[in-house]
């Protein structure tokens, strides 16, 4: 079964007269999560209301399609999906009528034993409209004896494993809830006389929300009107956060397990600095991922900060083309060359990870054409040396340049005079954390589930 529910953001809003619209600029905040799809389910107490589409956040809603999800609770999703699929089958919230009601879902991670539950399901004789891992738990709600819908909701994530953060809406009621590793980033905010609970708090600073607390790994949220959120300690927590989301995923601008992210790529780049120096004339970012790891090198080093490289904001991640010509014409109409400022320089060129090896390669030959006598290519994390079964878009570990050869072929291959990246150690000392409290399969091939 495909997993869709790649790197997505969720976020609900409780108890607040514009809930739609909130989760409307909390999901536009963290359109970077997703840009296949956005959706917002409402509810007014009585009825729940769902408007999911393809597209950015700004294309798929409007204001009248906005003044539609009437109500004080909302719950959205962006979503972010492998490419080949874009079905709005799979765009989430998940809606679906049961014995107790409505029920609206929202949902970032991957379910590891999805498969396994889908079958089972169907054996018994559901019927699935879409390849998504979040609709399983609407089946396991919907059949689970237990009466009250929290029961139920307890009931069917001790039947679930994997990576979840998941925001769910009932006809009168909001619920949160985070796996018990917390692999995927969630926290928990206050919006005037309501709550929020959302992937990035850079959703909670556009809307005025003020940060309280992460929703604790294994922790069920229950919101009720007039009432402060019940939780529930439904598992034991053992955090493994998803170290990525330092590296890679989340906004500069957000804090995720408690702490900003700007401010830990800035450490990873001066950690890179102190592992891997090297003699040149400029440190320029790979932009927009590479940007504060650069500053932290630069800073380190003494070497100065140069935008060398200018990014065309008009186009999307290069990550999810298809194929190999699309993936290398793609890099170049995202990415350009100052020439002036590089010719006859010698560069230090700083990105956040090498996946497949392609932007590296391309960014090397564009950086060469255009002057520049030397390219280093320092990486601010480890090798990517492993696929991500936890909710981060990683093709096959065939497919991981890192998987299959040596630091010096990559280097050839991606045709830099030097190339090193930050030692796993380096990655835990930057973010303040020890291994056992991160997930770091991506780069150690440790696997948790
Ligand atoms: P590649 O060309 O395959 O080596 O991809 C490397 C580039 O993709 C880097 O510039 C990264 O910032 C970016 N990247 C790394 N991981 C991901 C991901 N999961 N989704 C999208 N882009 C990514």
């Amino acid at each position: 079964m495909r997993s869709l529910n790649e790197k997505c953001a969720v976020v609900g809003i409780f108890d607040h007269p514009q809930a739609s619209t909130l989760a409307y600029f909390s999901l536009h905040a963290q359109q970077h999560r997703g840009q296949e799809a956005a959706g917002i389910s409402s509810g007014n107490g009585k009825k729940l209301f769902t408007i999911k589409d393809r597209g950015l956040v700004t294309q798929v809603f409007d204001n009248q399609k906005l003044a539609t999800l009437q109500g004080s609770m909302a719950i959205g999703h962006t979503r972010y999906s492998t490419a080949g699929d874009d079905s709005i089958l799979d765009a989430q919230p998940v809606f679906a009528r049961y014995d107790l009601g409505e029920m609206a879902i929202v949902h970032n991670g991957n379910l590891t034993n999805a498969k396994e539950v889908r079958d089972a399901l169907i054996k018994k004789g559901a019927i699935f409209q879409s390849y998504m891992d979040t609709e399983n738990l609407i089946h396991l709600i919907a059949k689970s004896d237990q009466e009250q819908l929290t029961d139920r909701i307890i009931d069917a994530v001790r039947k679930i494993e994997g990576a979840y953060s998941l925001v769910f809406l009932s006809r009168t009621k909001m619920f949160a809830m985070r796996d018990a590793h917390g692999f995927r980033p969630l926290s928990l905010g206050r919006v005037g006389d309501g709550y929020v609970v959302a992937s990035e708090t850079c959703a909670f600073d556009l809307i005025g929300a003020e940060y309280i607390r992460e929703v604790e790994p294994g922790e069920l949220l229950i919101f009720e009107t007039g009432k402060a959120p019940q939780s529930i300690k439904v598992f034991e927590p053992t955090p493994k956060h998803c170290i990525f989301e330092y590296v890679y995923f989340a906004r500069p601008d957000s804090n995720v397990y408690g702490q900003n992210v700007y401010q830990m790529r800035h450490a990873m780049g001066r950690k890179l600095a102190l592992e891997k120096p090297v003699e040149a004339d400029m440190v320029v970012p790979v932009p927009d991922g590479g940007i504060p790891a650069a500053i932290g090198y630069a800073q380190q080093s003494g070497i100065p900060f140069e935008m060398a490289i200018m990014r065309n904001h008009y186009i999307g991640r290069t990550f999810i083309e298809p194929t190999q010509e699309m993936r290398d014409l793609k890099v170049k109409m995202k990415l350009s060359p100052i020439k002036n400022m590089i010719q006859g320089k010698r560069l230090i060129v700083i990105d956040d990870s090498i996946v497949r090896g392609t932007t590296s390669r391309q960014i090397v030959r564009m950086l060469k054409a255009a002057g520049a006598t030397e390219v280093h290519m320092r990486i601010s994390s480890p090798p990517t040396t492993d696929p991500c079964f936890y909710g981060v878009d990683t093709p096959d570990k065939e497919k991981l340049i890192a998987a299959n050869m040596t630091n010096a072929e990559i280097c050839a291959f991606i045709e830099a005079d030097s190339l090193g990246y930050l030692s796993n150690n380096g990655l835990l000392e930057s973010v303040n954390g020890k291994e056992e409290n991160y997930c770091t399969a991506c780069f150690t091939g440790k696997y948790i589930i």
